[in-house]
This record gives structure tokens, C-alpha cells and sequence, in this order.
């Protein structure tokens, strides 16, 4: 059956080049994906499955199984990034300024295929599979979490889904147990005092010693208040306050980031990072504005989700290619919120190729995968769903 799956999966290269290409060529931005989604939903009604629309160009399809009972989903992101395309193919974006440069048109790909080839094995399915296809993974606060509150994982017993990875060769798969990608945070503070002239500082009540303190005192946080251990990044980014060497400035504006893997370790910072800002304003006289704004959360992978990955990635690439113990990554990734509903996991399937020059990284303008990660792809998911 493993053997019939990925042959049947590599006997479909040319059509999965092809659907990729095609939509390599017309990329759209988060919440515009109109022609991408309208694309995607024709395949899957020629494979007669129905096309359910629930949030913004966001859709579901069911492939029943006329002998099981249950479902698994599988999950692809549509939207493309505001980048200009460097590549010289022939099948580079069309749309100036804008490109598949994150790769979502090789998981649209892999859902198509791994639906058509799901297809034909309807009566050997121990379970229904649900195709998500999503809009805005790129932009904050997501399709993800719009999609689930319409209801697309309802009657859904388990969820996957893969981001292609270009820093692993293709035929490699990776994952891991627990947190996978990062929460990724932004924060932005104000001290507001009164300006005046340097030269009679007691005139004024000045932000930029508060402000400088206060850059001194976030670096403490991950040192003296989180747990050793626990991975944490608090940067701050962005230091401005003033225009010129004789005028003490009326404001200071910090901006910066905080990663972190484990809910009870974010809230901990933002606690007490909003008390640090309400001390350091508070002790020099200064009004404060503290803004805090959150990224998508962690990719928390379920330990039977992982297992299950663990056992198709081996059937279809040999235990030798795959990971189960992978390195968490800095990224975002809304597909943690499918994990917060159901058990499941995310995995990265190897896209690069080094002896063809294909490395770039993701978001990079020269991005680009080995298409020969696709049938992979679609035999992993296959198995998955099988
Ligand atoms: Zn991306
Ligand atoms: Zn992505």
C-alpha cells in the first residue's frame, strides 16, 4: 500500500508541477486570494467534492468514507507575500510586487494532490478526510482562527498540516513533540513628560533617562524573572525620543519584541513588563502608555499527532529522513490554533536543494522549492488521512 501510495504520488508529478506553477504565477495577498481560492475550489469540485465557503476566502471540502467512521483534516494556507519576485523563471509572478515566497502555493499543491489521490482510494479510507483551505496566514490576527469559529474543524477528530522548508534537503521530514514555532509579540511604550531647553533641565521632566532605564531593566526580565530553562527573547528594537542637542524632548518611544514558546512564561512577561513602565514612569514623574499586542501563539504539537506523522514520514521517505526531535524555529505560525482544538501536528517537508542552488530562505525574493517535494508531500498526507 506505501509503495502503491508513493508511486501513485510520483506518477502525479507533472499535474502537481503544474497546479503549483499555476498558482506560483498568480499570487494575492492576505484576504485577496480570490483567484488562488476560486482555482483551489475548482480542482476539488472536479474530484466531486463539495465546496463549502465559511470565512473570507476560506473554504472546506468532505472526501467521506463510505467504510469509516471519524475525520482527519488537512490544512493549506493560500495568501502570498508583498515581495517582488527575483527568480528568472518561466513561471514567475505575474503580479508585480507580489510572490508565493513563503511557499503556500506548494501547500495548496500537496492538499490538491493529496485529495486527488485520496480519491481514488475512497473505499480503503478508515475515515473521512476534510480539505482546509485558508486564507491570511501571513497577516495577523489570521484565517485560522476565523475559519474555526465558522466551524471548520466541527466533526473533525484530528488536524494536520506542513510548512515546506528550504534549509532541509528535499526527501527530509521534520517535527517535533511539544512547541514547534514561537509566540511572537510585539509591545510599544510612551513615557510622555515635558519638554523644555537643555540648558534648565529642572524646568522640565525629562523621558529619556526613564526610557534608558527602562531599556536596562526589560533586559532583566528573561534573566531574573523567567524560569532557567525556558527560552524567552525580550528585544527591544526601537529607541526615539528627540530632535536635537539642546531641547529635552516631551516623549520617548520604545518598540521591540518578545518570543516565547509557553503560554504561563508570555503572560508573565507582559505582567511584568506593563508593572516595570507604570515603576519607571511613576518614579520620574512621567504618564505612560503600555501597548502590548500578541502574534499568533505557539505551534504546541500533540505527542499522538507527531507519532502519526513519525509513522507515515517513515513509510514514504525511511526512518533515516526524518526528524522527530526538531529544533523549535522563531517563526509564527497560525496554525497553532487548529492544535488549541484538536489533537494533530504541523511538519516541515524538505523543499531545498542544494546541488540544484535551491536554499533561499523563506521570505527571501530568490525563494524557491524543489518541486520533487511535492509528491512527497502528497504521500505523507495520503497516509496520514489513510
Ligand atoms: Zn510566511
Ligand atoms: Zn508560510
Amino acid at each position: 500500500m506505501t509503495d502503491e501510495l508513493l508511486t501513485a504520488a510520483k506518477e502525479m508529478q507533472e499535474w502537481l508541477t503544474t497546479q503549483r506553477r499555476t498558482l506560483h504565477m498568480v499570487p494575492e495577498l492576505s484576504l485577496h486570494e480570490f483567484k488562488t481560492s476560486e482555482h483551489c475550489a475548482n480542482e476539488i469540485a472536479k474530484l466531486g467534492l463539495k465546496v463549502t465557503r465559511l470565512w473570507g476566502e476560506g473554504f472546506i471540502a468532505d472526501l467521506d468514507a463510505p467504510n469509516g467512521t471519524g475525520r482527519v483534516a488537512i490544512r493549506a494556507d493560500m495568501d502570498a507575500l508583498p515581495i517582488h519576485e527575483l527568480n528568472d523563471v518561466s513561471y514567475r509572478s505575474k503580479h508585480d510586487g507580489v510572490a508565493h515566497m513563503c511557499g503556500h502555493d506548494t501547500h495548496m499543491t500537496v492538499a490538491l494532490g493529496a485529495a486527488k489521490l485520496l480519491t481514488r482510494y475512497r473505499d480503503k479510507l478508515k475515515r473521512g478526510v476534510r480539505f482546509i483551505f485558508q486564507p491570511s496566514e501571513e497577516l495577523p490576527p489570521g484565517g485560522a482562527r476565523g475559519l474555526i469559529e465558522k466551524g471548520c474543524l466541527d466533526g473533525v477528530d484530528e488536524v494536520y498540516g506542513l510548512h515546506n522548508n528550504p534549509e532541509m534537503e528535499v526527501g527530509r521530514i521534520a517535527t517535533c513533540v511539544g512547541a514547534m514555532t514561537a509566540a511572537a509579540d510585539i509591545f510599544e511604550i510612551k513615557l510622555t513628560g515635558r519638554g523644555g531647553h537643555a540648558s534648565r533641565p529642572q524646568e522640565s521632566l525629562d523621558p529619556i533617562p526613564a526610557g534608558a532605564e527602562l531599556v536596562g531593566m526589560l533586559q532583566t526580565l528573561v534573566s531574573r524573572r523567567v524560569q532557567p530553562g525556558k527560552p524567552a527573547v525580550v528585544s527591544v528594537t526601537k529607541f526615539h525620543a528627540g530632535t536635537t542637542h539642546n531641547i529635552i524632548p516631551d516623549d520617548a518611544n520604545l518598540m521591540g519584541t518578545v518570543r516565547t514558546y509557553e503560554e504561563p512564561i508570555r503572560a508573565l512577561i507582559i505582567e511584568e513588563m506593563e508593572r516595570m513602565v507604570k515603576a519607571v514612569a511613576s518614579a520620574h514623574g512621567l504618564k505612560h502608555e503600555f501597548k502590548y499586542l500578541r502574534g499568533y501563539d505557539s505551534i504546541v504539537n500533540h505527542e499522538s499527532g507527531v507519532a502519526a506523522v513519525a509513522r507515515a514520514a517513515t513509510a514514504i521517505v525511511g526512518a533515516e529522513n526524518v526528524d522527530t526531535s526538531f529544533e523549535p524555529k522563531t517563526w509564527g505560525e497560525d496554525f497553532s490554533y487548529y492544535l488549541q482544538a484538536r489533537p494533530g501536528a504541523f511538519f516541515l517537508l524538505g523543499s531545498g536543494n542544494k546541488s540544484r542552488g535551491i536554499h533561499e530562505p523563506l521570505h527571501s525574493a530568490r525563494f524557491n522549492v524543489d518541486e520533487s517535494c511535492l509528491p512527497l508531500g502528497v504521500a505523507v498526507m495520503a497516509k496520514l488521512a489513510l
